[in-house]
């Protein structure tokens, strides 16, 4: 596949625009591949992508039943950072953020990455001593983060009332090179990389059985008929009950909508990303000038990828002490995506009981960041068979086991 540089910039200026390839084929799926990845949302093809680079491994297909990168993928609010409390998560979250910082240039693909900054709010002295300690842990992880004063804060975002009468900001905790990413983007320049290793991106097409023999998978049904296969990634998000139920096995998770809104584009005003989990809210500035708005959960199950007006008011209302611009914005659209949420509130990365089967799920509400992470380690266990030092910590059985990776502060609300 061709380069993208600005040299490829120039020259199809000049010829309008009439040389450029498409950026992944579309090919129709084989009759068997080494490796089949069921969904193509930003972790499933990560995962392709390093099964390749790092081991070699190019018969691979990604089959989606929608188009790549339409779930939660393309629908969040791209917020990236590693200031996790415990130490697996610091550390499978880190190596996701690293490999953001390089991951334009290792993909030939501007992901747009911008490590503006992430800062999380402390609005009550509980939030104070939870993010000091934070601070500290990260600290011993080797992930560079802050507690900051109020004023600090108020520095960095002259738009914020940080004398609210309700929620006075108390300090934050501050990630400088987090941030944000194009989240379509990441997805589509793994798929072009996956696509010109040889692999099979097949869209439009559902999984809708998994073939087995001998406590192993043989290959999976899908909705353009049977393809075998002599390992299978399950790495469908909110469906991953479903991917489980096909495979004869349960999920100790819940699938739940999570809703976001984006405001009319509006002059550059901040230029930091700021969560207040106390108040459940967040807000960055997009590129359009757009104010990125997302909240909480809803609080029962449900596989609706759409909004509802409840949650503009409860989070708009969360928001507005602090930010009082925020009364004054348009809003422009809203959406929701079906997020998976394990009890501890982190993600599974294991082997299954069904042989030659994997799953990578549970990333809930905050799995964008980790996608080339989470790759990373997942390409790992699929290839070998067992997991490396990244995903060790997060098979399923720690849910019988009780050894919990409790993030409920760090994740269960937040991005
Ligand atoms: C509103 C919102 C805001 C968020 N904000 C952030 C944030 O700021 N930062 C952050 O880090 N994370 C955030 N997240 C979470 C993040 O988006 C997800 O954790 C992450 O995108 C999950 O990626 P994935 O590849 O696992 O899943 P997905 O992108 O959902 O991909 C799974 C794919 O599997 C496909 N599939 C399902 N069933 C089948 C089947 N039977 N056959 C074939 N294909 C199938 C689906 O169509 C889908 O494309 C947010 C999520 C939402 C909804």
């Amino acid at each position: 596949m061709r380069r993208y540089s600005a040299f490829a910039i120039a020259r199809e200026g000049v010829r309008y625009h009439q040389g450029w390839e498409r950026a992944w084929k579309s090919p129709t799926p084989k009759k068997k591949y080494d490796v089949v990845i069921v969904g193509a949302g930003g972790h499933g093809l990560a995962t392709a992508f390093y099964l390749g680079k790092n081991f070699g491994i190019t018969n691979v297909a990604i089959i989606e039943k929608g188009w790549l990168g339409g779930g939660n993928t393309g629908r969040n609010t791209t917020i990236i950072r590693s200031n996790y409390l415990q130490d697996p998560s610091a550390a499978i979250y880190e190596k996701a953020r690293s490999l953001y910082e390089t991951m334009s240039q290792d993909l030939n693909y501007n992901v747009m990455f911008s490590p503006r900054g992430v800062m999380m709010l402390a609005q009550t002295h509980h939030e104070v001593r939870g993010y000091q300690r934070t601070a500290h842990a990260n600290a011993l992880q080797g992930v560079k983060t802050e507690f900051i004063s109020p004023q600090k804060v108020k520095e960095l975002v002259p738009i914020m009332n940080i004398n609210g009468p309700r929620y006075p900001v108390l300090g934050a905790l501050w990630q400088e090179r987090a941030g944000t990413a194009r989240h379509d983007a990441v997805a589509w320049g793994y798929a072009r990389a996956c696509s010109d290793m040889g692999m099979d991106i097949i869209q439009k097409c559902e999984v809708t059985g998994v073939d087995q023999a001998d406590g192993k998978v043989t290959g999976v049904q899908t909705t353009l008929g049977d393809i075998a296969c002599d390992k299978m990634a399950i790495v469908v998000a909110g469906n991953s009950g479903h991917l489980a139920e096909m495979s004869g096995f349960r999920l100790p998770m819940e699938s739940v909508a999570l809703q976001a809104l984006v405001s009319e584009p509006i002059k550059p005003c901040m230029d930091v990303v700021v969560m207040a989990n106390t108040v459940h809210g967040y807000m960055s500035q997009s590129d359009k000038g757009e104010m990125v708005i997302g909240g909480g959960t809803d609080a029962f199950n449900n596989y609706t990828q759409r909004g509802s007006f409840h949650h503009i008011e409860e989070t708009v209302r969360a928001l507005v002490e602090t930010f009082p611009m925020v009364s004054r914005l348009k809003m422009l659209r809203q959406w929701g995506g079906i997020v998976d949420v394990t009890g501890d509130r982190s993600p599974i990365i294991s082997k299954t009981p069904l042989g030659n089967t994997f799953i990578n799920a549970g990333w809930g509400t905050g799995g964008f960041k980790s996608i080339p992470g989470s790759g990373w380690a997942m390409a790992e266990l699929v290839a070998k068979g067992e997991p490396g030092p990244l995903a060790a910590e997060f098979g399923m059985n720690r849910f019988t086991e009780g050894r919990f990776i409790d993030e409920s502060v760090a994740a269960g609300v937040a991005h």
